[in-house]
């Protein structure tokens, strides 16, 4: 197996990334409630509510600083072999979409691209500079081959669709463990993709897929769990033991809206929805809080309450990186639900 790789002092992060007024609430004379400290490192909602995070991005931070300081690390990672997650919280309407990034972004110049186009291009970048690197270290055990595949499901009322195959059944996808302890998602197909170009498509059907239910179904986007997956397979061809096999997963998560459903007026299916994404979002927070405190090290991680939580199971924890990125929205309307998403944020990371 491999040595274990630390992630500097933790290999769990838990970033905030507050994002500027949107039109309708300048036009709505929205406020700012939401203020930062020159460290990075602290946030605080209106007067005193003050909170303390591995990173903290004020309105006007770059996409591309964000992907540099949360992702970047973790695509080296995963290059090298160790699975890796990145989970991106909040209400809706707070930038989990922006900060997560999609294929087509229609505003988009360069410096507008999210996390997932950006760590597909490393991805892929990476993979060239290593092939060529093995070409010349004599010391590498001959040259690498590589292998990657994509795939992409959403999870919506605990059912897991397969976006890339929609006529796939969800009754007919099941989460397996096998003996490794490796997480597999039996029933959906995996698509191999051997160039930027390849994976760029992949997440730009699955998205159009997404988005093309979400209108029909009343933004059923923003009551989902979406994830995209990089799985990156690296076999030596000559080593003493034969042929080795390393595999590494990258999970990209945009996660389902964060806020609570009023009391009043959601029953049926809403309520239903309501129960159920915020028992995926509590097991989560379960799960990261459990997985970053020392002082729980060795106790029972509660992998198994949610769908969610299962999927990534192995990719979170262990020798896993793991970052989360706390997403809020700035004006003084969204105050209550800031506040939640602050408190959420700080128990998955106890600092
Ligand atoms: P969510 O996915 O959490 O529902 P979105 O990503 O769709 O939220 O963002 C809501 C709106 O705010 C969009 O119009 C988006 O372009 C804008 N927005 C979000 N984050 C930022 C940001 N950091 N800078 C500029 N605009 C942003
Ligand atoms: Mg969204």
């Amino acid at each position: 197996s491999l040595p274990s790789i630390p992630f500097e002092d933790s290999n769990v992060r838990v970033a905030v990334r507050a994002r500027p007024l949107i039109e309708k609430e300048v036009v709505d004379k929205c406020q700012e409630c939401v203020s930062y400290s020159a460290d990075g490192r602290e946030v605080v909602l209106g007067k005193d509510r003050r909170f303390t995070f591995d990173h903290v991005f004020c309105p006007t931070t770059a996409q591309e600083e964000v992907y540099r300081v949360c992702v970047k690390p973790l695509v080296e990672s995963c290059v090298a072999g160790y699975n890796a997650t990145v989970i991106a919280y909040g209400q809706t309407g707070s930038g989990k979409t922006h900060t997560m990034g999609s294929a087509t972004n229609p505003v988009s110049g360069e410096e507008d691209l999210g996390i997932l186009p950006r760590a597909i291009r490393q991805l892929y970048e990476s993979i060239e500079e290593r092939k060529h690197e093995a070409q010349f270290d004599v010391r590498e055990f001959c040259v690498n081959l590589q292998f990657v595949k994509c795939c992409f499901v959403e999870i919506y009322n605990e059912e897991i669709k397969d976006l890339l195959h929609p006529d796939t059944p969800s009754k007919s996808i099941s989460i397996r463990e096998d003996a490794n302890g490796d997480i597999i998602l039996a029933g959906v197909k995996d698509e191999a993709v051997f160039t930027y170009e390849d994976m760029m498509r992949c997440l730009e059907q699955g998205s159009a897929f997404r988005t093309t239910g979400s209108t029909l179904m009343n933004q059923l986007s923003s009551r989902s769990h979406a994830i995209f997956t990089m799985n990156i397979e690296q076999q030596s061809l000559q080593t003493l033991n034969g042929h080795e096999i390393i595999s590494a997963k990258f999970h990209l998560v945009d996660l389902a809206g964060s806020e609570r459903a009023k009391r009043t007026g959601a029953v049926g299916m809403r309520f239903k929805e309501s129960v159920t994404i915020n028992c995926g979002l509590l097991a989560l927070g379960n799960v990261i809080s459990a997985l970053g405190d020392e002082r729980k090290r060795g106790q029972h991680v509660p992998y198994r309450e949610s769908k969610l939580t299962r999927i990534l199971q192995d990719s979170l924890g262990g020798n896993s990186k793991t970052c989360m990125i706390a997403c809020i929205s700035t004006a003084d309307v969204n105050f209550e639900e800031t506040l939640n998403t602050l408190k959420y944020a700080n128990r998955a990371r106890n600092i």
